[in-house]
Formats: C-alpha cells, structure tokens, sequence
C-alpha cells in the first residue's frame, strides 16, 4: 500500500498544480480567492518532503524494515504535518488533519495493508479521514464543504468493499461518489466556513473544497487502476 499511496501524493500534486486555477476561481466566486493556492502549495510541500525523505533513504540500512502499515502510516502523517505547516487557509489545516487522522487508522489496522487487505485499510483511512475533518470543521454534510464529496466518497467505498470490491472498485466508486457529491454542492446554500457569509449568494456555486476532494479521488482511483 505504501508505494501506491506515495505514487498517489505525486499524482495529486501534479494534478492539483494544473488545476489550481480552475479552484482558485471557484474560491473567487464564494470565498477569497485562494484554495487553488493553498493546496498546490501544500502539495508541492509534501512532494519535497518525499523527495528528502528519499535523498536521506529514510528506513534505509535498519535491521527492521517497517511493516508496509507503518511505512503508510508514516507517510500520510508526513503528508498531514505539511499541510498543516504549510497551508495558511482553512483549508491546510482541515486536510492535514484528514491525512492525520488517515495515518492512525492506517497503523492500528491488525490485518495489515497489503494484498486484499489494502482495500478495508483505505477504507477505514478514508472514513477516519472524513470524520478528523468534521470533527475539526465543526461541520456534517448538506452544509457545501469538502464533507459532501469526502463523506458520500467513504460510504460508497464501504459499500463496495462489503460488495467484495478490489481496491481498483473500491476507489472508483469513492471517485464516483465524490465527483457527484462535489456537484450536488452547486445548490446548496454555505454554512461553513468564508463562503457561509455569502449567505444566498453561495448558491449556485461548486464549492472548492469539494472540488479539491474529488480530485484527491479521482488522482487515488486513477492509481489504483493502473
Ligand atoms: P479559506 O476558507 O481559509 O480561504 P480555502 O480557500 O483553502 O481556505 O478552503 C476553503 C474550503 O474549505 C471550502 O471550500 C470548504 O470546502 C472547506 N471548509 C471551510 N470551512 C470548513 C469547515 N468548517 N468544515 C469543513 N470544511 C470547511
Ligand atoms: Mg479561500
């Protein structure tokens, strides 16, 4: 798993660099302007924290390589500790603790993380995930945050794993989900966060954070895939 899951920080990092226009104008029609920003910032962070880890050979030449859990874990938290240290908006600190969140779900998985055991721990990662930024964000579903793509996204992932989905099935039915979920949030009025004191006038917008997190899902499922 822990190959997978860093081929798909780089992936995302690519990707959000290329669409980071695109969120920093949906931010620009109900926030301030910045997500695109803030996340390809936090994001090209995290690809120079692997990029040193690697240079250094982190793990390298211990008598005990640490398990592929641990190395995951130990991954995500990288991840998590960067965008909080990196992302100034609301945005770094929600997803870092979503990342955070991941690791420990990651790393208290008995059953491990390879094989068929990848799928039911990113599950539990994905869901431990969306709960971390609810908890923080003070925030549910139906209120146009991150949370109506993240949350569909790790129900329909559950559902495909109970199904017996593989992990190539089970992150797409979280893209799926997620794609569909960050447009249902076009009609929904904002309650959270800067685009709530638009009031009215958030609606009829695709939220950005929402956006942010179906691309993260699309990038995962794209990896899985290949
Ligand atoms: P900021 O709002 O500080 O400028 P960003 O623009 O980077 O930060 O991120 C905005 C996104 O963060 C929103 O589109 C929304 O999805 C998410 N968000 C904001 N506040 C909350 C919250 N309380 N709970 C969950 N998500 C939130
Ligand atoms: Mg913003």
């Amino acid at each position: 798993m822990h190959d997978a899951l860093e081929a798909w920080l780089r992936l995302a990092a690519e990707r959000i660099h290329v669409e980071a226009p695109a969120l920093t104008s949906l931010d620009q029609a109900i926030g301030d302007g910045d997500h695109g920003i803030n996340i390809d910032r936090g994001f090209t962070a995290i690809v120079a924290a692997l990029d040193g880890q690697e240079r250094s050979g982190a793990g390298a030449g211990s008598d005990q390589e640490p398990s592929d859990a641990e190395a995951s874990a130990l991954l995500l938290r990288t991840a998590g500790k960067t965008l909080i240290s990196t992302v100034g908006g609301a945005s770094g600190p929600l997803y870092g603790t979503a990342f955070l969140r991941a690791a420990a779900a990651v790393s208290s998985t008995d059953a491990g993380t390879n094989g068929a055991h990848a799928q039911a721990a990113l599950v539990a990662a994905l869901e431990a995930a969306a709960a971390g930024i609810a908890a923080l964000g003070k925030a549910a579903p139906g209120e146009k945050t991150m949370l109506d793509a993240l949350v569909p996204a790790s129900e329909a992932a559950r559902a495909a794993l109970e199904g017996g989905g593989d992990l190539a099935a089970v992150t797409a039915a979280a893209r799926d989900a997620a794609e569909s979920g960050a447009a249902a949030t076009i009609p929904m009025l904002a309650r959270k966060g800067r685009a709530s004191y638009l009031g009215e006038r958030s609606v009829g917008h695709q939220d950005p954070g929402a956006t942010s997190s179906a691309l993260l899902l699309r990038a995962l499922a794209d990896v899985a895939a290949s």
